[in-house]
């Protein structure tokens, strides 16, 4: 069995120390895959429980010199976030410290050789530096012997060699200048050079902790949503307890303006409900009894009493914050690209600083520049900005999606989004608002049998009589418990109590809404037997006369042999005015057809323009009619349709699209293909469509924000809008953009500065200082990212 954990890693400060751990882990037996987060600290360890036991992970992390700690089973996701804030405020702290200390100490060694003469000085230095050497810069010493005891180089080594070759230098030209004179070089001191790099290095960590810490802010700040306390009623009290003792099915009392403390269901009262924070949406929900709430939501007009129904790890919220987390530990392709340098980086580095001191020694005899250069060398190197590239805007990235309603599963379905060529929007729920109504009935033109002349009329009729565009209403005089009936005494009613009775055993939305016509007149259901669904085509079920009753599209008919020539014409003109015909057959003889209308919603229109503008093709594809789908297309803006498409099918037709080939089908010009194969996105309500979400590269699923268990979906989007599927493909660009100019400039400062430093033109203190601003500038660079406005 193959299972997963996240061990806090602590120690990590670059690329090729993130690598280290990794490789440890990924060489351990019975590790299936590890992954090894920079950012987060931590490595998620895919294992064979039976192969490996989680402490022979943690022994595998501390033999490469960093500390590991296996996690407490039952931690939420909130907690494990508050911990991992806490840690990053005492680094920044403890960051800050130093970096006072050792820069304060650098002006010093700078000023003092101006004003104080004469033999002291030199001690005075040492003692000065020593300070910064054995405590600011301490760790980079240890960090370094470690990963040296381990046959490894990191950043580590390269600050340690570099600072501690100038450190020895300068201590043995205060204790033994001798030795240089002896050799013809002048004992001079670089105490100076090395308090200076230690402190700006310092300082570019400090900058860069701080930066990180904001790259989680709106992570925090989910995590900060949830109540610390509850308000329940335990025999008719009102107390107050911490939200750690609410159970399920506790009934709590939220007042306005008061964040609801848990996922629930209203048992009474009735308000408005701002749910932005879940889902982005601005607009306040109206809950009454029996609606779902969700933790963290703020209750804005009315006061609300809520049975507890989700708690702890398993409510939206928690839900929510641990996506994100996952999703941040997860890795970008692009990050491969950063890992395969920084992992060569650092010992051709040391080749390099190796040459640069024999040539300089040697070649020009200056043996103090030989050593000044190939420590800038050492100094400037340092891939830190590098591993720093990738993570630091996928953090950014994965909190702004959260805000604007849009969960994006990690780095590589962000990569993909952004490649995305082609856009397929299932119809229903997901271009039109999913609640489907009948509006209309039209009956089979039938002759009456001589001698019932009055059934024959009303059976003959469209209801009502003039418009055909309304369904009996309740008071209907005609309204009765359903009869078993000849054909031809058959009026609107019988057909609604039959098509109701079949369809209250079916699932699908269309079935809802006639259900809900017949209920909505006080019209009976008739009852039932031997129920089958025909998915994506409608369901057949016998009445208690034992008559096959069948509901569903043009293709049931054809199936069950049913002619549908009577009322083709009628159906289609419900079509063309974007109406779902749905007949209605009476042992296979059809004998009335409804048009059941769901409008788009408001915003599909906008969100499909801005679609096309961004260069995409749409495609909606449909289990609907032909005639259906256009109209509802070319409401949307959709020039491309793919209808009367069986559920089982969808996958197929987003493999071919996949390889490029296109449907037929209305305006059905194949899309241009520059490459292949296409990325193409799905865009479903999750639930049904989930097999072609898994088969597109992108699979972009709507789900509300109480319901986000969505595993078949890449990018899950928490309100029911298509503009939440722009600004998911438009963030997931911005990001992937945002990651290259990260990259580009990390190793920039590398490819220029290594052969300045090399020939000398760059001193050890300058380097540091550029280096230092690489990594802050790759971070500031990420954060611009909370800048980005949704559609
Ligand atoms: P979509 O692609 O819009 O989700 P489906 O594949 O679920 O559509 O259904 C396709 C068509 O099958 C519907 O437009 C309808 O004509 C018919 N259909 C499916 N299920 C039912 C049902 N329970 N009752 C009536 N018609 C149905
Ligand atoms: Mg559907």
């Amino acid at each position: 069995m193959a299972t997963k954990i996240t061990i806090p890693v602590s120690g990590m400060h670059c690329a090729a120390c993130q690598s280290r751990v990794q490789t440890a882990l990924a060489k351990t037996p019975g590790v299936a895959d590890a992954n090894v987060n920079l950012m987060l600290n931590n490595a998620t360890v895919t294992y064979d429980e039976r192969a490996v036991k989680p402490d022979a992970l943690v022994d595998a992390i501390r033999s490469t010199g960093y500390d590991a700690t296996l996690p407490s089973a039952d931690t939420t996701a909130f907690e494990e976030q508050t911990r991992q804030d806490e840690a990053h405020e005492r680094e920044v702290r403890e960051l800050t410290r130093k970096t006072v200390v050792s820069l304060a100490i650098a002006a010093l060694t700078m000023v003092l050789p101006m004003v104080v003469m004469g033999g002291a000085l030199p001690w005075i230095l040492f003692a000065l530096t020593t300070v910064v050497v054995g405590w600011s810069g301490r760790h980079f010493y240890t960090r370094a012997w470690r990963a040296f005891r381990h046959h490894t180089a990191d950043m580590n080594t390269l600050i340690a060699v570099g600072t501690g070759a100038a450190y020895v230098y300068s201590v043995i030209a205060t204790f033994a200048p001798g030795f240089f004179v002896q050799h013809g070089v002048k004992p001079e001191l670089y105490y100076e050079a090395v308090a200076a790099i230690i402190g700006l290095i310092l300082l570019g960590n400090t900058f860069e902790a701080r930066a990180k810490r904001q790259t989680t802010t709106a992570l925090r700040a989910l995590a900060d949503l949830q109540p610390k306390t509850v308000r329940v009623l335990r025999d008719l009290q009102e107390v107050e307890i911490p939200i750690e003792a609410l159970e399920r099915g506790d009934v709590f009392v939220v007042r306005p303006g008061e964040r609801i403390a848990a996922d629930g269901e209203v048992v009474s009262g009735s308000s408005a409900v701002d749910e932005s924070m879940l889902t982005g949406e601005s607009m306040p929900v109206a809950k009454q009894k029996g609606d779902r709430v969700a933790g963290g939501t703020i209750n804005r007009t009315g006061a609300l009493k809520v049975r507890a129904t989700t708690l702890g790890a398993d409510s939206a919220l928690a839900r929510i914050v641990k996506l994100m987390r996952d999703a941040q530990g997860t890795r970008a392709p692009i990050q491969n690209l950063a890992d395969r340098v920084s992992r060569v980086f650092v010992p051709v580095v040391i080749s390099i600083a190796i040459a640069t001191f024999v040539v300089w020694f040697v070649v020009a005899g200056a043996p103090v520049r030989a050593l000044v250069a190939a420590i800038s060398v050492l100094i400037i190197a340092c891939p830190c900005a590098m591993g720093l590239a990738v993570p630091t805007a996928l953090m950014v990235a994965s909190g702004k999606g959260a805000q604007l309603g849009v969960l994006i599963k990690g780095g590589e379905a962000l990569q993909r989004a952004h490649e995305i060529d082609v856009v397929v929007l299932d119809k229903t729920g997901t271009v039109t608002a999913g609640a489907p109504t009948v509006v209309d009935l039209v009956m089979v033109p039938r002759v009456a049998p001589a001698g019932v002349p009055s059934l024959a009329d009303a059976a003959s009729a469209t209801y009502p009589p003039s418009a055909g565009t309304q369904v009996p209403a309740s008071d209907d005089p005609r309204r009765s418990a359903p009869r078993a009936v000849a054909l031809a005494d058959l009026d609107e009613v019988a057909v609604l109590a039959l098509a109701a009775g079949v369809e209250s055993l079916s699932e699908h939305p269309l079935a809802d809404a006639i259900v809900r016509a017949a209920a909505e007149r006080g019209i009976k259901r008739a009852d039932v037997r031997e129920f089958e669904s025909r998915t994506g085509r409608g369901a057949v079920a016998r009445d208690a006369a034992g008559r096959r009753i069948a509901v569903g599209s043009a293709r049931l008919m054809r199936e069950i042999g049913a002619d549908v020539s009577e009322l083709e014409a009628r159906a289609e003109e419900l079509a063309r005015r974007a109406r779902t015909p749905v007949y209605v057959a009476i042992d296979d003889a059809v004998v009335a057809v409804l048009g059941i209308a769901d409008p788009i919603k408001p915003t599909s229109r906008d969100a499909i323009a801005a679609l096309k503008e961004m260069g995409l093709e749409v495609i909606m594809l449909t289990g609907d009619a032909r005639d259906t789908a256009d109209a509802i297309a070319r409401e949307a803006g959709v020039d491309r349709v793919i209808a009367e498409v069986l559920p089982e099918e969808k996958v197929a037709v987003i493999r071919r699209l996949q390889s490029g080939q296109w449907e037929g089908g209305s305006g059905g010009v194949p899309p241009p293909t520059t490459h292949s194969p296409l990325v193409v996105a799905m865009v479903g309500d999750g639930i049904n469509d989930a097999p072609a979400l898994a088969q597109a590269d992108v699979g972009i699923a709507i789900g509300t924000g109480t319901d986000i268990a969505i595993e078949a979906a890449d990018i899950t989007l928490m309100r029911g809008d298509l503009r939440a599927a722009v600004d998911a493909i438009a963030l997931a660009r911005r990001t992937m953009r945002t990651m290259r100019q990260n990259l580009f400039w990390a190793f920039v400062y590398n490819v220029f500065g290594i052969p300045l430093a090399a020939l000398g033109m760059l001193s050890p203190v300058i380097a540091s200082g550029a280096m230092a601003f690489s990594s802050v500038s790759v971070v500031g660079n990420s954060l611009r990212l909370r800048g980005f406005r949704g559609a």
